[in-house]
This record gives structure tokens, C-alpha cells and sequence, in this order.
């Protein structure tokens, strides 16, 4: 096991894609065995010293970001096993393995796994931690739907590892027994869980919930996660996708509409229509504008752009061309100007397209010396058009640099303020509490996939109330006593004392 004691040694490991400054840490640990993991932590526990745990530091939200105490790198569980079965497959993956040799290891076997958040640099123990999600969640839901089983170091060094099924609440409780023979039993929080397509705001709770989700989603505060076992699905024959240029937003949003009801009607084998669309992003005029330093080729004076991906088969892909293309016309894209993709390298490209955008402009907010003002609320269905209305006139309104873009058919939309100056990044979050109070009036959460970590505690804190937190406090103090795990991620530590 390798351990740094100087934080000089290790700056990579004290920033996160958040841009969050004045992490430091007393050590840096990067084990490779369960055991070191165990050693570490039973000792931070009976000292009482802070653990936080390091993925490949993707999180926007700070998460990763340790404020003292001791850093784990899960760096070192590389294992990575797939195998195929009736309905698809599975992996057996070390925390540490980044999620793009997942993808790799996954499509060699001619399988398929699903969560695509973007950024394929993170790891897979990351992406459990915050349940990610993305683009393609649209039809396939977050990593949650795909996790069949966990191994689990907790905050005393105990082990437990739980599979999907063998495990529920009962009466608003969880029951485990440890590796070590001990039994720990937590209440859920209460709360219920917003009307929305995606939520990571807080633990997961429910009417009767199976155990392993309440650790998907916890943000390193309830266990380590060392190794992940994965369903995944054959892999679809082909793809069909496109980025499709509107002149007119009132256009584009009707099209949305129209091939996610066409999709839904799909998928329950209600509709007659074969469309059923795996993707339905979302880029506004600006985020055009921005895109163009690195695509060119993006057409000018656009109010906006979707881009759709759906799985084909070599039977199927000449009337789903048609049928895409008909939907289109009927709302008038453009589709001269539009691109699109039936092979595996221009679908890459059109990927490329979608994860330049983040990229570029968490670069420019580098450039700036800013922290990232972006917005990660959902709301419900029958809500989102007044949401993306009150995104667009308040933006407009403040003169900030700004840019939207991401899942609207989840109505889910990134909006990314840039600020320029310290002014203006005081102008901006007063923008971003204004959209949190406006996310939370209409019923949606403040967090659909990037979780809270410490940049957003205040907002969970405004969605859920201290009740609630209360809840959450009680439920992680009855895994980790002394609130050592993740402290500051989800909730400010004054909860759990
Ligand atoms: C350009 C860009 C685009 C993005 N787009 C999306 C998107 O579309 N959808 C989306 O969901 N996310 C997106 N993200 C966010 C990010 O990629 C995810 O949050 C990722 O899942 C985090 O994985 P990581 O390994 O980098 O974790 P880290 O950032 O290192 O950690 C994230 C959290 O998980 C905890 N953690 C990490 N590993 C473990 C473990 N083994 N056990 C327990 N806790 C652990 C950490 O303590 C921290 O709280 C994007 C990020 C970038 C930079």
C-alpha cells in the first residue's frame, strides 16, 4: 500500500471537476487489498478521524474533495471480469476500474452496458457512489438499474456484501448482518422522493426498498465500495442518431415531446410507431455558439438543437430513417443542415459533439479562475416548459455569460452560468439559489445525477428541511456511529453530533 503524509506530494487528489479550492488531507492512502482498507478504517474510526473517499475525481459537486483527515485512492481494484448469460451478461469490476476499460471489456464480449455519464474518465466505484446517469438514462434509467451486487467496507473496518433481491425494507427499516456477524438496523428517511425522472438528492428511500439502492447513491457516507457486480444487456446490432438544427424553439420542444410519447408508447407496446429513442438531449443557441470554437462545421443563428440516438437492427433501419426523418419534417427541423449518424464512427463523432460542451466549459471556467455554476434540477413532466421558460428569461435578464444543455427528456437541463469575474460570480449564485427555490416550488429536486456533495448541502437542506436531515443523520450514524465517512458530503457534519 502506498501512503503520501504531504500534500504537496499529491495536489491531484485534492480537486475535483468542481473546481472547489482548500482541500487538504493529513494522508493519502491507496490500498489494494480489502484488508488495507479494513486497517485504515478501524483505526480512523476509533480515533475519530475524517475518511474520504476517492473515485477518479469527475464529481462536480466536491464530493471527492477531502477537508482534512485521511484520503483513500481506490486507484489499485483494477479487477475486471465479463461473462456472458441468457439475458446479456455481467461484470465483476473493482471500484477503481475506470469506466471507459469498462465500456471496452463490455463491447469486446459483444455486450452492452448502458449508463453513459459523460465522462467515461471516471470509475465505476464514482459512478455507484453517485448513481450516475446521462444521456442514454432516457431509456435505460442510472447505474442503480444495473447493479446486481456490492462489496462494501464499512466505517469500522466490518465487511458486507449485498445482492439485489435478497434484501428489503420493512416498516421504513433495513436490516444487515456484517461479515463479522453483527446486525445493524437503520430507519429511512421519511421524505417523499419528488415527481421526477431522476433524482440523486439524498439517500434513497421508499415505500419498500431493496437494500443494495440505499448505498447506490450515497456519495461515500454510508461505505467503501471496493467491487461492483454489473448486469448488462447484448449489445444492439445498430444505431441510429442525429443532431438536428431548429430555427424555431417552439418547433424543437414539440418535436420533444412528440418522440418521447412516441418513445414511452413504444416501450409499453401501446403505440404502432417503431420510434423509441435511447438519447434526447438538448443544446440552446448559446451552447451552439460556444460548441462552434471546436465544431466549426455548427450552423449559425439556431435557436437549438436535439440530439437522438435509437438502437436499429439491419431489418428495421431503412423505416426508422423514414420515420425519424417524417417526425422531423413535421416539425420543421432542418434537415439539410442537420447531421446524421448509422455507423460507428459518425455516431463517435456526435458523442464527441455532446461531451465537448461540459468539457469546454469547465475549461473556460478554469480560464476564468471561477467555481462552476451549474444547474442539475429536474422537475415533473407537466412542469418543465414554465421551468425552461424561467431558466431562459432569467438568464437573459442577468447579461451572464451562460449556455443549456443536457436531458431533455428526462427535463433535465444543465444550465451553466460563466462567470467572469468575482462580481459576477456573485450575481450568478444568487441566479442559482433563485433556480433551486423555483426547482423546489414545482416540485422537482435540486440534484437529478451529479448528487450534492459539499457544494450543494445548503440546497438539499432548502428541498428537504431540518427534519429530514435529521433523518438522514440518523440513518448514516447507524452504519458510520462517529460520522467519519464522506463528512460534509450531503449534509453539513453538525447533523451528527
Ligand atoms: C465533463 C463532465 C460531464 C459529466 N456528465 C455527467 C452526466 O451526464 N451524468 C452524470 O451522472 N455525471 C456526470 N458527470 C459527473 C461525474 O462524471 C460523475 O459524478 C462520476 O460518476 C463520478 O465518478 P468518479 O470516479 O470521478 O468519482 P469522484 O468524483 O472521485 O467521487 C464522487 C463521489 O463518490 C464517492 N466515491 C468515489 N468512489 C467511491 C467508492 N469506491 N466508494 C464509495 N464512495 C466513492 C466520493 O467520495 C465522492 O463523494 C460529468 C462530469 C464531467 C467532468
Amino acid at each position: 500500500m502506498h501512503v503520501k503524509t504531504k500534500t504537496d506530494e499529491f495536489p491531484d487528489y485534492l480537486v475535483d471537476a468542481s473546481n472547489l479550492s482548500g482541500g487538504y488531507a493529513e494522508k493519502l492512502f491507496i490500498p489494494q487489498t480489502k484488508k488495507e482498507i479494513a486497517e485504515i478504517l478501524s483505526e480512523a474510526n476509533k480515533k475519530g478521524i475524517a475518511v474520504t473517499v476517492s473515485g477518479a475525481r469527475t464529481g462536480t459537486v466536491g464530493g471527492a474533495i477531502p477537508f482534512g483527515g485521511y484520503l483513500i485512492s481506490l486507484e489499485k481494484f483494477t479487477k475486471l471480469e465479463v461473462s456472458k448469460d441468457d439475458s446479456g451478461g455481467k461484470a465483476a469490476v473493482g471500484a477503481g476500474v475506470l469506466l471507459t476499460d469498462v465500456q471496452k471489456a463490455v463491447d469486446a464480449e459483444g455486450l452492452f452496458y448502458p449508463p453513459d455519464p459523460t465522462e467515461w474518465s471516471c470509475q465505476i466505484g464514482g459512478t455507484v457512489a453517485t448513481n450516475a446517469s446521462g444521456a442514454r438514462s432516457f431509456k435505460y434509467g442510472a447505474t442503480r438499474d444495473f447493479v446486481e451486487r456490492l462489496q462494501i467496507v464499512l466505517a469500522d473496518g466490518d465487511h458486507l456484501e449485498i445482492k439485489r433481491g435478497e434484501i428489503f425494507s420493512e416498516r421504513g427499516h433495513v436490516e444487515f448482518e456484517t461479515a463479522s456477524g453483527k446486525k445493524l438496523r437503520a430507519k429511512l428517511p421519511s421524505y417523499e422522493p419528488p415527481d421526477v425522472r431522476k433524482n440523486t438528492s439524498g439517500y434513497f428511500s421508499g415505500e419498500r426498498i431493496d437494500a443494495i439502492d440505499l448505498f447506490i447513491g450515497s456519495e461515500g457516507t454510508l461505505g467503501i465500495v471496493t467491487e461492483v457486480e454489473l448486469n448488462l444487456l447484448p449489445k444492439p446490432k445498430g444505431f441510429l442518431s442525429g443532431i438536428v438544427f431548429f430555427e424555431k424553439e417552439e418547433d424543437l420542444l414539440e418535436l420533444v415531446y412528440e418522440a418521447r410519447s412516441l418513445s414511452f408508447e413504444s416501450r409499453l407496446g401501446t403505440g404502432t410507431e417503431l420510434i423509441d429513442a435511447t438519447v434526447l438531449e438538448y443544446f440552446d443557441s448559446n451552447a451552439l455558439e460556444f460548441i462552434r470554437e471546436k465544431f466549426p462545421e455548427t450552423p449559425k443563428d439556431m435557436a437549438g438543437a436535439i440530439f437522438f440516438e435509437q438502437e436499429t437492427t439491419e431489418e428495421n433501419e431503412d423505416d426508422l430513417f423514414e420515420k425519424w426523418n417524417a417526425l422531423l419534417e413535421n416539425h420543421n427541423a432542418g434537415i439539410e443542415i442537420s447531421w446524421f449518424a448509422i455507423n460507428e464512427q459518425d455516431l463517435e463523432k456526435m458523442r464527441d459533439f455532446r461531451h465537448a460542451l461540459p468539457v469546454a466549459v469547465n475549461e473556460r471556467i478554469v480560464k476564468n479562475k471561477q467555481k462552476k455554476v451549474g444547474t442539475d434540477m429536474a422537475v415533473p413532466d407537466d412542469k418543465f416548459r414554465s421551468f425552461l421558460s424561467f431558466y431562459k428569461k432569467k438568464l437573459s435578464e442577468s447579461g451572464l455569460d451562460h449556455v443549456i444543455f443536457g436531458h431533455i427528456g428526462d427535463n433535465h437541463l444543465h444550465a451553466n452560468i460563466i462567470p467572469g469575474s468575482q462580481e459576477e460570480a456573485i450575481k450568478a449564485r444568487h441566479l442559482y439559489g433563485r433556480f433551486v427555490a423555483q426547482a423546489i416550488m414545482l416540485g422537482g429536486t435540486v440534484s437529478a445525477e451529479h448528487g450534492i456533495g459539499k457544494l450543494k448541502s445548503k440546497y438539499l437542506y432548502v428541498m428537504y428541511g431540518e427534519r429530514y436531515l435529521n433523518e438522514m443523520a440518523e440513518l448514516k450514524k447507524a452504519f458510520d456511529r462517529k460520522g467519519i465517512l464522506g463528512r460534509g458530503n450531503m449534509f453539513d457534519a453538525k447533523f451528527l453530533l
